[in-house]
């Protein structure tokens, strides 16, 4: 019995054991099903000898490899990380029970994959193995790094912008700005972030348009023109384009278009003064010969007055001098409209300027005090010496205006860099004239007007309105430009820019003597179509001795000296006449052959008289108006030139 009960505790053990080694086999046999079939790929490694001691279908195709082949490496053959690392965060896992990594392997194609690597320590057959399970997230970390790199590629282009861009929401609460917005405003960023765009609008343009959000929204973009007050109180001009941003969110690029505006203002001054200057030259040049003509005739009248006749005498003096006003009015008109006769030379502006002075002590009262500043060295200009005088006369007669009550007269000149001049002039260096009193100063209507010609607020009598455009017409002229600054209450600067003469030029010495007054007996044709200014012409020359063949223009004169060339030693020419002019008249004499001694008279200035085939050298301009003296003069000279 005994032995019977033994047999059957025995039989049952050993049956148990059966049971529980079925049991045991089933379920590694499940596990291995699950272990073949998933879709995760699988390896255990010996975490001793990180030997690969097991892969799945999933890691055969995910490597490369053949699974004999995997269980012949090691996991440094895949994994990416150097050795002993890798040998310490293998043994870390199995140590905490089971860790998850973030590394690198390699496949069989020589390629490298992100992957996430979970690893569970388990005992197989009396070994330490980790059972990993490796997750390819190459694509998810390229997505997100991509997004990283665009965030950032934004965030560049964002502060590289030239414009300046902020982004705010639907209330108006900025949300972000770049450093250009920073410039703009001329406010730190944190600053604008937080703020309403409104408070960075200019508070009249605030009331006037208010920032319509609604359209904004509604409208996706929209362009506005606004001023902007910058935190320093300078007012900026400013184009905004706005755009929702599709989630609630708007951007608007704010470009700076004050400098465009400046130079638009610049553009309609320049082409109004363009305009004024064509219609003051066309009546400045008719004026010119009627004035002509009253002064010749009166100094005619003069010279053969009956002895005895001292009141007529006086009159006729009366009547040249009212001329001789009417003639320099006339010249600051062409000076405007950048007709005047210059010559130019290589001066020194300090001394011109400095010459001035002793004119500028007589014309100033004394409770208004002269300075002079000057360059150590010599500021050489190319320029006409008459019409700088001009230019530093006239501005001192304004200074001394503005300063009914005294004050400081301050003149300097200096050689300065120009990188930003106005259009149509090159930047470079310039020799400056810088005029500057503590008057009255000018509101912005007058100093926006006051280079117009008649312009003026003085008293009728007092101003003439031409003094401002004189000086902005004389250094156009000289290839130069002007700046104006004024303040009310506080004074008026004014910089006259000239161009530099190179440092190596001479500065001319002295002037040459004038010539003699003297008539002669030579034969002269006379080219004038304003019949007064003929006639006047005719008795003069006659009067001096000269025989006189007259003509009202180019044809007639043609014939005329066709017929009788051989007679005349010289032809006085107006240039600008009906059907042929001065200019044309003499190129068709040489064509013919003959080669006659020639002296034009114009109220134009040589260099605008020729079209540039001609040589300005041969041009020898009598200029208008003229009196006897200049015409009797300039005759002998050209007669005698030989
Ligand atoms: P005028 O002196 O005959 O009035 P201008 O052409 O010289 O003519 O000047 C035009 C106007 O510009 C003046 O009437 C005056 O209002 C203003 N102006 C010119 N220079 C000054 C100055 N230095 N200070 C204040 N105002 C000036
Ligand atoms: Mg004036």
């Amino acid at each position: 019995m005994t032995g019977l009960l033994l047999w059957a505790l025995v039989r049952w053990a050993v049956e148990a054991v059966a049971r529980v080694e079925a049991v045991r086999r089933e379920s590694e046999e499940r596990h291995r099903q699950v272990f073949e079939r998933t879709n995760s790929v699988c390896v255990l490694v010996d975490i001793d000898t990180l030997q690969i001691v097991d892969a799945n279908p999933a890691a055969v195709q995910f490597y490369g490899w053949t699974r004999p082949e995997l269980l012949g490496m090691r996991l440094p053959q895949i994994n990416t990380m150097e050795e002993t690392a890798l040998h310490a965060a293998v043994k870390a896992a199995a140590d905490a029970g089971g860790k998850s990594f973030v590394v690198r392997h390699r496949l069989r194609s020589g390629a490298e994959r992100d992957v996430e690597v979970h690893s569970t320590p388990i005992h197989l057959a009396g070994r330490r193995v980790n059972f990993s399970i490796v997750h390819d997230i190459t694509e998810r970390l390229g997505a997100e790094r991509r997004l990283a790199e665009s965030e950032a590629n934004y965030r560049r282009a964002l502060e590289q912008a030239s414009d300046a861009i902020v982004v705010g929401d639907r209330e108006g609460m900025v949300l972000e700005a770049n450093s250009r917005a920073e410039e703009l405003f001329g406010r730190a960023r944190a600053e604008i972030i937080g703020h309403r765009m409104e408070e960075l609008v200019s508070p009249a343009d605030r009331e006037r348009f208010p920032l319509n959000l609604r359209e904004l929204f509604e409208g996706g973009a929209v362009l506005h023109e606004r001023r902007l007050a910058r935190k320093d109180g300078v007012v900026v001009e400013v184009e905004i384009s706005a755009r929702e941003l599709g989630d609630g969110r708007y951007q608007a690029i704010i470009r700076d278009i004050s400098e465009r505006r400046r130079l638009e203002e610049q553009l309609r001054q320049a082409q109004k003064m363009e305009a004024v200057g064509q219609l003051t030259g066309g009546i400045a040049h008719d004026l010119n010969n009627l004035l002509t003509v009253v002064l010749a005739n009166s100094e005619m009248m003069a010279g053969a007055l009956p002895p005895g006749r001292q009141d007529l005498d006086d009159d006729l003096r009366e009547l040249q001098a009212a001329a001789r006003r009417g003639a320099q009015m006339i010249r600051k008109l062409l000076s405007f409209s950048r007709r005047a006769p210059l010559t130019f030379q290589v001066l020194d502006l300090g001394r011109v300027v400095g010459d001035v002075l002793d004119t500028l002590r007589r014309l100033l009262p004394a409770h208004i005090e002269i300075k002079l500043q000057r360059d150590g060295n010599p500021v050489k200009a190319l320029a006409d010496a008459g019409a700088i005088e001009q230019v530093v006369i006239n501005l001192a007669t304004n200074a001394r205006d503005a300063m009914p009550n005294g004050g400081l007269l301050q003149l300097d000149v200096s050689k300065v860099d120009v990188a930003q001049p106005p259009a149509g002039v090159p930047p470079g260096r310039y020799a400056r004239l810088t005029v500057r009193d503590t008057g009255l100063g000018m509101d912005e209507r007058v100093k926006a007007r006051a280079f117009e010609p008649f312009f003026t607020t003085k008293p009728p009598g007092e101003g003439s309105g031409l003094g401002m455009s004189m000086v902005y017409g004389l250094t156009q002229q000289h290839g130069g430009f002007v700046e104006l600054e004024s303040t009310l209450g506080r004074g008026t600067m004014v910089r006259v820019f000239l161009p530099l003469a190179g440092e190596d030029h001479p500065l001319p010495q002295g002037t040459p003597a004038p010539g003699s007054l003297r008539g002669g007996r030579e034969t002269i044709l006379l080219v004038e179509d304003e019949d007064g200014l003929r006639r006047v012409a005719q008795r003069a020359l006659e009067r001096v001795g000269y025989r006189v063949l007259t003509a009202a223009d180019g044809l007639e004169a043609l014939e005329l000296y066709r017929r009788g060339a051989a007679e005349v030693d010289l032809v006085i020419t107006d240039v600008v006449m009906p059907r042929l002019g001065g200019i044309a008249l003499y190129r068709t004499l040489r064509q013919e052959g003959h080669n006659p001694r020639i002296l034009f008279t114009s109220g134009y200035s040589a260099a605008e008289l020729t079209d540039g085939d001609f040589p300005e050298a041969e041009l020898v301009v009598l200029q208008k108006p003229w009196t006897l003296a200049d015409l009797t003069q300039r005759v002998r000279n050209v007669l005698d030139r030989g």
